[in-house]
């Protein structure tokens, strides 16, 4: 609905109905216009840093593939529910945003090139796992997180 009203709405209108916190970021074309970064509890919480929000659509772009958002904000509650990490970049950071998203991409780009994409973009921690791959940008927790965790050796792949 975001994005898709006539074409006579030039940026800066269109800018203006994105809900807070987006405003301070600009971005030539969000790819995410359904708002799939709250919290999957429905509690309501949606605090993505903005400039993370950036990067995935600045991943979006090169990729020319879509970005499933898995998970993106958690409460605290929701996170312990599913076994989420103590110090999750999911959940409410120092600077009151959250850091990271979880994300499916539907393309044949190698983890490699995907993660050489995200790491020049600013993502700081990359985890991939057989179900999804972390990408976060929190400032405050350890560096660089690269992890391939939980694969599974399928017989005769
Ligand atoms: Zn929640
Ligand atoms: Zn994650």
């Amino acid at each position: 609905m975001l994005f898709s009203e006539p074409a006579y709405i030039t940026h800066v209108q269109r800018f203006a109905q994105i809900p807070a916190p987006y405003h301070v970021v600009s971005m030539a074309k969000d790819y995410f216009p359904e708002e799939p970064f709250g919290c999957r509890c429905g509690c309501g919480l949606n605090r993505l840093d903005p400039k993370l929000r950036q990067i995935l659509n600045e991943g979006r772009s090169i990729l020319g593939a879509p970005i499933i958002i898995v998970s993106g904000s958690r409460c605290e509650r929701y996170n312990a529910a599913i076994k989420g990490a103590k110090h999750s970049a999911h959940l409410i950071g120092p600077d009151d945003y959250t850091h990271a998203v979880d994300i499916q991409v539907y393309s044949d780009i190698t983890r490699a090139d995907l993660h050489r994409i995200f790491t020049i973009l600013g993502i700081r921690r990359f985890e991939v796992s057989d179900l999804h791959i972390h990408v976060d940008n929190a400032a405050w927790l350890p560096t660089p997180l690269l992890k391939a965790v939980t694969f599974k050796i399928v017989p005769g792949d």
